[in-house]
């Protein structure tokens, strides 16, 4: 794959620019110029060929080629809802959770969590979700959900017809449970100090399936990355 590059607004016509870290990226690190062929993507779906045709310091100005529509997206609709750790953890989690594919990510309030991204921690994790579809292929944006979504509105919330599965150290292990074909999956991942009893008592009552991720208690991020692949890969047991 050809070295990819974000353009922030929608692009229409047969002209667009790369501005800030893109325009950095571009100039500053990849040494563009004059001439150079890339390819962008705009979050909407497709990735376009495109010339260089000025070089500024602080935008790059672009002569746009062929729209291609490729879709690098799941055949479902996949929804990571996780009480966010904070920092690197939280970066690699969101990294990670662009690559595998996940549609939308929600930030869960919960009993125990930390209180949750401020406006510039969700704008770094905006930043973190274009560098990861720039390196994978992705030419969606994972979406973010807005904060403060309290874990049992959410739990409620989610249709009855989609696959839902809650971690859970005590659930039942991932490895035993079939993989069903539905258009929606939801997976749910608690702080570091766990889903309250009401928490996981709500979901039950709402038709989650609780699963383990084995005979371990993992960090947050690890716990979400796990169940996010055995589901977006298909490999839960069972099937
Ligand atoms: N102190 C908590 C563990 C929290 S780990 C306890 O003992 O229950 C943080 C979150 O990661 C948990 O809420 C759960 O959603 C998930 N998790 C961690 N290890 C897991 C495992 N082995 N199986 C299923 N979920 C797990």
């Amino acid at each position: 794959m050809s070295e990819r590059f974000f353009v922030a607004s929608p692009i229409s016509g047969d002209l667009a620019a790369l501005t800030g870290d893109e325009a950095r990226h571009l100039v500053a690190v990849m040494r563009g110029k004059v001439g150079d062929e890339i390819v962008v993507f705009d979050g909407s779906g497709a990735e376009f060929t495109a010339r260089v045709t000025a070089v500024g310091k602080h935008a790059v100005e672009l002569a746009i080629g062929e729209r291609r529509e490729i879709s690098r997206e799941l055949d479902f609709s996949f929804t990571l809802a996780v009480a966010l750790p904070k920092g690197e953890r939280q970066k690699w989690l969101v990294e990670k959770a662009t690559e595998l594919g996940v549609t939308k990510l929600v930030p869960l309030l919960t009993e125990r969590g930390v209180a949750q991204p401020t406006a510039a921690a969700l704008e770094r994790v905006r930043r973190t979700v274009i560098e990861a579809s720039k390196q994978c292929g992705r030419n969606r944006l994972m979406e973010i959900a807005p904060p403060a979504v309290a874990a049992t509105e959410f739990f409620d919330a989610a249709p009855a017809a989609a696959t839902r599965f809650i971690a859970d150290p005590s659930g039942q292990s991932i490895a035993e449970i079939s993989a069903r074909d539905t258009a929606e999956k939801f997976a749910a991942i608690g702080p570091e100090g766990g889903f309250a009893p009401a928490e996981l008592a709500e979901a039950q009552t709402a038709g989650w399936q609780a699963v383990s991720l084995g005979s371990r208690i993992l960090r947050v991020e690890t716990a979400a990355i796990a169940l996010a692949a055995c589901m977006a890969l298909g490999r839960t047991g069972g099937e």
